[in-house]
């Protein structure tokens, strides 16, 4: 048994888990007060977990933030306070456990793969930002120190719009596909044609929520079907330069703008299947995430596994089924 520990900008979940399957968890409120409030917090859920699971073998983490993973050294976080923490040293002395720290998209990656048995894929994970994990042979793909895959700040137009993100590039992936991508279109257009059905939807903070312009879309907005179109368009484009790089057996669209799929997807693979190399295209599936709410969790466990196992040859946990 391991444990695996989700840590997201609003909730801390932790997981006792054996191979991909949750034995028991908990879910705490993240404090984001201050790194010291959010240590003892996570601290706080883990020893509650550790009080009815017992011992585990070892702790895994994922956090929001780029980590040096050899040290588990934090880099850069944005959402909560962790820039400069070396948290795998931080939490290993607190528990006197092996700890493991990785980014968050990373193990969702390694989660979405060990549950599927896939030992070949790529995740795509949609959110406020785009981030993304590359499982290659079972094991996570982080380049040299632990901070590559950023699957979200691929160039996709040279003279796109600037990156949302903490990043100094235009027209990246992230600039297209991400929740505040739709968010700023939207805005935009129902600035652009106030006596337009996306400018009824203008919020009180002078915006078109994601959530409005999903609601139009639905209800055949031209508008906003022109936004999704566009959308579909770029995330096709991504997908087709990820098939040809990666060849994975699985490329796994995830994260909350994964919730509209109904609205980008088909035209997406549309627009992947015209460009990717058909050698490679024919082989991938493209599907949606199954890993659900505790994948973030299980994919820190799964990854506290290899490393205790120190079985790099491993390809993924075998899924046992047992009492829920
Ligand atoms: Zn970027």
């Amino acid at each position: 048994m391991v444990l695996g520990v989700d840590v997201g900008g609003t909730k801390v979940a932790v997981a006792a888990v054996e191979g991909v399957n949750v034995r028991d968890s908990v879910e705490h409120p993240t404090d984001t007060s201050s790194t010291e409030a959010l240590l003892d917090g996570i601290e706080g859920a883990v020893r509650e977990l550790l009080g009815r699971a017992g011992e585990p073998a070892a702790i895994g983490v994922g956090v929001p933030s780029q980590i040096e993973y050899a040290t588990g050294m934090v880099d850069t976080s944005v959402n909560i306070p962790l820039t400069g923490v070396p948290l795998r040293e931080e939490l290993g002395r607190r528990f006197g456990l092996p700890v493991f720290v990785d980014n968050d998209a990373n193990c969702a990656a390694l989660a979405e793969a060990h549950i599927l048995g896939e030992d070949h894929l790529v995740m795509l994970t949609l959110g406020t930002g785009v981030g993304g994990g590359v499982v290659i042979d079972g094991k996570t793909f982080r380049g040299a120190h632990g901070l590559g895959a950023e699957l979200g700040h691929v160039t996709l137009n040279p003279d796109g719009p600037p990156c949302p993100g903490t990043c100094p590039n235009r027209g990246c992936i992230e600039a297209y596909c991400s929740g505040q991508a739709l968010e700023r279109d939207a805005t935009e257009l129902a600035r652009d044609k106030p006596d337009g059905r996306l400018a009824s939807r203008i919020g009180e903070d002078g915006k078109v929520s994601g959530r409005e312009l999903v609601l139009a879309a639905e209800q055949r907005d031209t508008d906003a079907l022109m936004i999704f179109d566009n959308f579909a368009r770029m995330l096709g484009m991504a997908m087709a330069n990820y098939v040809n790089i990666f060849e994975p057996d699985r490329l796994a669209i995830g994260g909350g703008v994964s919730r509209a799929s109904h609205l980008y997807l088909e035209r997406a693979e549309q627009e992947a299947a015209a460009r990717a190399l058909p050698a490679l295209w024919r082989r991938v599936t493209i599907a949606l995430a199954e890993g659900g709410a505790d994948a973030g969790a299980i994919g820190a466990a799964v990854l506290a596994a290899q490393e205790v196992e120190g079985d790099t040859a491993t390809p993924h946990a075998t899924p046992t089924r047992g009492p829920e």
